[in-house]
């Protein structure tokens, strides 16, 4: 039951965003850049927010030489180089907007290692250098064995060992919680514990329909404009779109003594993923090994998975060392058919954004700023 002061004072809005991850916070905090009077609310269903941008690995990056030449392979080097310069303007805005220090942002670059059995060759990775030269104003990539042994890795299975010279990590805690804080500040309000279960289109604008699970009733919001944040669920409002879950897979161990690398890694195509966090270990992916029971937006763990991390954690990455795990969790991630988010306009009310891939840490403030501007075109 609402009150006549709720229903006065907290339920209308200029802008409603749906989703309180990296994107949907972006797009609010761009609003209110644009409009600083605008009455601004986001719901969010979580008591935290409760999809990708919480439980990721933090690598703040811009693709890795096995990831940029597949997708020059796949969609042409126009598109791909598009990709990676959209990676650079979201991790440039993330960077000025919050400032280094808030996200825990140090740039210690990172590698790669190869796959002996598909191995790319010394001359791609020349050539990928040339084409990203332009970006990044430095070589990004370079075949250096020796780093990947003094990193404490175990090569044997591997063809070679490429540095990438660019690449950054962040603490993706430190990050959400200051975004909170700077949207907070603008006078944005975040309102938890809000699952959207329908958006309604009138002549005025859009009204939201919200569960309380705590109240067991169903509020009403209105909003002259919406957008939907809501990546890995979007189907859920809008069942038209290409969106699939995928899960992602993670653990940290506890504090390492005389941790030999810093910095953030792939290998198998990306499909692995690791990185110090101190002297910790963060070590994630393996969703090729069980595709169709990662196509998920349950926030388990999968046994074969985690066994999975822990063989590579043994055999590869720290091998004779010994390690305890601290903690594993999962997050969901959102993928389609093309490796390119959605940013689409629903009607003159209302845009969707999201299918950020794993990429969202570093295109998420950029969506974000294109999402408001798109609202505001909408006038
Ligand atoms: C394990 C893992 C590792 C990753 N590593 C990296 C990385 O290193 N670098 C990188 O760039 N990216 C990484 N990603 C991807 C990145 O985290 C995501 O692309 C990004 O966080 C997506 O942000 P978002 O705001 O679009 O979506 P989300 O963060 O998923 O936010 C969507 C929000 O909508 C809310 N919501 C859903 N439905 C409703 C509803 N009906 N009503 C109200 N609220 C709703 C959810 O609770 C959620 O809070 C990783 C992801 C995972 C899972």
């Amino acid at each position: 039951m609402i009150s006549f002061w709720e229903k006065t004072s907290f339920t209308a809005y200029d802008y409603i965003i749906v989703g309180s991850g990296i994107t949907g916070l972006s797009t609010a905090i761009s609003l209110k850049e644009a409009n600083p009077l605008a009455k601004i609310a986001i719901l969010e269903r979580g008591i935290l927010p409760s999809g990708a941008s919480t439980k990721n690995a933090g690598f703040a990056c811009y693709g890795s030489a096995e990831e940029i030449l597949s997708d020059i392979e796949l969609v042409g080097e126009e598109r791909a180089l598009e990709l990676v310069s959209l990676r650079k303007k979201g991790l440039d805005l993330l960077r000025h907007r919050l400032g280094d220090e808030a996200i825990g942002y140090e740039e210690w670059g990172g590698g790669e290692l190869i796959d002996a059995h598909d191995p790319i060759t010394l001359e791609q990775i020349a050539g990928l250098n040339k084409k990203l030269f332009d970006i990044f104003g430095k070589e990004v990539f370079t075949p250096n064995i020796s780093q990947g042994v003094a990193n404490g890795f175990d090569l044997t299975n591997y063809s070679y060992y490429v540095q990438n010279n660019i690449e950054g990590q962040i603490d993706s805690g430190k990050m959400m919680y200051h975004l909170i804080q700077l949207a907070m500040a603008k006078g944005v309000m975040i309102y938890t514990g809000s699952e959207v279960k329908e958006i309604q289109t009138n002549a005025d604008g859009v009204s939201i329909e919200v569960w309380s699970e705590a109240l067991n009733s169903t509020y009403t919001f209105t909003s002259r404009k919406a957008t939907v944040c809501t990546n890995a669920f979007i189907k859920k409002l809008y069942p038209q779109f290409d969106v699939k879950p995928g899960r992602g897979q993670v653990l940290i161990t506890e504090p390492i003594a005389d941790l030999k690398f810093k910095g953030i890694f792939h290998f198998d195509q990306g499909y692995y993923y690791f990185r110090n966090v101190g002297n910790r270990i963060l070590f994630g992916g393996g969703r090729n090994i069980d595709f169709e029971g990662e196509t998920t937006d349950a926030f388990e763990l999968n046994d074969k998975i985690q066994q999975r991390l822990e063989h590579y954690l043994q055999k590869v990455i720290i091998p004779n060392t010994l390690y305890k795990i601290e903690q594993r969790w999962a997050g969901i991630m959102a993928f389609g058919q093309e490796k390119w988010p959605i940013l689409h306009q629903v009607n003159e009310h209302i845009v969707v954004a999201g299918r950020l891939n794993g990429m969202g840490i570093a295109i998420g403030s950029e969506i974000g700023r294109q999402a408001a501007e798109m609202l505001n075109d909408l006038g």
